[in-house]
C-alpha cells in the first residue's frame, strides 16, 4: 500500500530535529533506519503529516569512549553495533543480539536507537540493553535528560522517550572481560524472537563470579531476572548446575500465548534458552 501523503524534513541537528517536532504536534513522526516505521505506514497505521528524518545529523551515528562506559548513537546501524570492536571488547552482548536481528539489509538501514524505542517485545536489542544497565540520553524541548534502562521500557511499543523527544544516544557500562551469549528461538531463519535469552557472565577460578540476563519476549517489556543473576554467583557453568540455578528464571513473566507458542510453552523456553546461553556465554 501507498502512505498516506506527507511532508518530509531532514534537519542536519538535534535542535532543529527538536523544534520540528515541537511545531508539528500530534501529526508528527521521527524516521530513523525505517525499517519499523515505513511498513507501519505502508499499512497506513500512522498517518503523520510530518516526517523528521534523523539521518542527516551526523552527531547522532557511531560508538566511543567515554571513560567507564561506551557512547552509542542512536542512528548507529544494528551491522556496526554487531561488528565493531569497542562493543565487542566492552559489552559483548550487544554484538551477539544484534548479529542477530533480521538479515544484513535490515542490520544496515535498521538502527540501535529506533530499534530501542520501537520497543517491540519480541526485539533483540531492549533485553540486552537492560540486562547491561544501559541508560538513555533524551533530547527535548527542555533539554537533554537520562533515563534508565529500568526507567526507559514502559509498556509495549512505549518508551521514555515522548512525542516531542529524539533519543540521541545510549550509554553502556563497560564489562570488560565478561563473555557473552544471545540465545534466540525462532521457527525459520530471520525470523523475530518467539523467546531469547541474553546473559553475560565473568568467570573466575572456573565458577560463575557475576552474572545479568534479559528476557524478550517473555512479557510487554523486557524482563531483568535479578534473583536468577544472584543465584548463579559461585555456580560451575556446565549444564545440570547452571539448569538448577535458573530454574526459575520464568516465575512472574507474563509472555504472550499466540500462533507461534502458548504461555507454558515460552516459559518453558525461557529455561531452557537460559541454561544454554549462560553455559555458551562462560564458555566464550
Ligand atoms: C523484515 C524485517 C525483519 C526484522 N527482524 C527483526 C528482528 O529479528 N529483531 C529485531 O530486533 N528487529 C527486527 N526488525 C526491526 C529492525 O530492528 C528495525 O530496525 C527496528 O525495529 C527499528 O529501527 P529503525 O532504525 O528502522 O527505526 P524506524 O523504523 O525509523 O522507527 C521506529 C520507531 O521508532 C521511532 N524512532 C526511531 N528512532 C528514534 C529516535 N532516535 N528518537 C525517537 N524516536 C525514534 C520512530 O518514530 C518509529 O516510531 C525487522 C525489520 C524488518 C523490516
Amino acid at each position: 500500500m501507498i502512505p498516506t501523503a506527507f511532508e518530509y524534513e531532514a534537519p542536519s541537528t538535534v535542535e532543529d530535529a527538536v523544534r520540528l517536532l515541537a511545531e508539528g504536534g500530534d501529526d508528527v513522526k521521527v524516521l530513523a533506519g525505517g525499517q519499523s516505521l515505513i511498513p507501519v505506514l505502508k499499512l497506513r497505521l500512522a498517518g503523520p503529516e510530518l516526517i523528521v528524518d534523523l539521518g542527516r545529523i551526523d552527531g547522532l551515528r557511531g560508538i566511543r569512549e567515554d571513560g567507564d562506559a561506551l557512547v552509542i548513537g542512536a542512528m548507529t546501524p544494528h551491522h556496526e553495533v554487531a561488528t565493531s570492536g569497542l562493543v565487542r571488547e566492552h559489552a559483548a552482548l550487544l554484538a551477539e543480539a544484534a548479529g542477530t536481528v533480521a538479515d544484513p539489509q535490515v542490520r544496515h538501514r535498521g538502527t540501535f536507537g529506533g530499534a530501542l524505542v520501537h520497543a517491540d517485545p519480541a526485539g533483540d536489542m531492549p533485553a540486552p540493553a537492560l540486562a547491561l544497565g544501559a541508560s538513555f540520553e533524551i533530547a527535548g524541548p527542555s533539554g537533554v535528560r537520562t533515563v534508565a534502562a529500568e526507567d526507559f521500557f514502559v509498556d509495549l511499543f512505549t518508551t521514555a522517550v515522548g512525542e516531542d523527544e529524539i533519543l540521541t544516544a545510549v550509554r553502556v557500562p563497560k564489562r570488560t572481560g565478561w563473555t557473552a551469549a544471545y540465545e534466540k528461538f525462532v521457527r525459520v531463519a530471520q525470523q523475530w524472537s518467539i523467546v531469547a535469552v541474553a546473559a553475560t557472565v565473568r568467570v573466575e577460578g572456573g565458577t560463575i563470579a557475576e552474572a545479568r540476563l534479559g528476557l524478550t519476549n517473555m512479557g510487554s517489556t523486557p524482563v531483568r531476572p535479578t534473583s536468577v543473576e544472584q543465584a548463579l554467583i559461585g555456580v560451575a557453568p556446565v549444564d545440570q548446575e547452571v539448569e538448577a540455578a535458573v530454574a526459575s528464571v520464568a516465575d512472574g513473566t507474563t509472555p504472550p500465548d499466540d500462533l507461534n507458542g502458548s504461555a507454558d510453552y515460552r516459559r518453558h523456553l525461557a529455561r531452557v534458552l537460559t541454561r544454554r546461553a549462560v553455559v555458551r556465554a562462560a564458555g566464550a
